[in-house]
């Protein structure tokens, strides 16, 4: 489309013609506006999509080391196999539309709890009212994470989303010291953590079924 404008304009420009032409038809001039709008639209969008998955990209390499097995996946990680498939689902968003509408339209990526949010592990976890019934559990362990740190590194207050990918990624923050208390606390954490993760992929699940069957050809 955009090759075939291109040519349409340098046609009209060389032709002097008073209409501009696509594909041999001449166009009227509101069409051809109109499809150089839709053009300039699918570019920005392809734009906007390029600039996602760049960021995803950042945010995936900028905790790993080149060749390094991700934590989870060590033997002495102390999770079962099925929770080590979790944690790469967490860190990657496989199970969100951020990851899944990847290659559509930007609306794709967002959550349909509509709150015109990326759907990613972090609106999933820490925001989404979709699941705001399943979040007590792991708000609470949360909060006795983040008061341990307070006691432990000097008064930090660490912010929920810094908790949350130091329960995903394995990376501290600076203010914090690797010691028995923080990492029985961060198990804790990564416990409710996937057990919110459970959950609330089994409520995704009940949701789309019910809709399936009100609405069969939906699928
Ligand atoms: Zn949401």
């Amino acid at each position: 489309m955009a090759l075939g404008l291109h040519a349409a304009r340098i046609r009209h420009a060389r032709n002097g013609s008073a209409q501009p032409a696509v594909g041999g038809r001449v166009l009227s001039p509101e069409k051809f506006v109109g499809c150089a709008s839709a053009v300039r639209h699918a570019r920005a969008a392809r734009r906007s999509r390029a600039r996602a998955a760049e960021q995803a990209i950042a945010d995936y390499l900028s905790v790993r080391s080149p060749g390094a097995k991700d934590w989870y996946m060590a033997e002495d990680s102390g999770l079962a196999p099925y929770q080590q498939r979790q944690m790469a689902q967490l860190a990657t968003c496989s199970d969100y539309a951020v990851c899944r509408g990847k290659r559509g339209a930007p609306e794709h990526q967002l959550c349909p709890c509509g709150q015109c949010k990326r759907e990613n592990t972090e609106h999933a976890v820490l925001e989404c009212p979709l699941y705001e019934g399943l979040r007590e559990p792991l708000d609470r362990t949360m909060r006795e994470h983040t008061a341990l740190v307070l006691d432990e590194a000097h008064g930090y207050a660490m912010p929920p989303p810094e908790a949350l990918r130091w329960a995903i990624d394995d990376h501290s923050p600076g203010w914090v010291s690797s010691c028995e208390k923080t990492q029985t606390s961060l198990m804790k954490y990564r416990e409710a953590l996937l057990s919110f993760h459970r959950e609330s992929k089994r409520a995704r699940y009940s949701k789309k079924k019910a809709a399936a069957s009100q609405h069969p050809r939906a699928l």
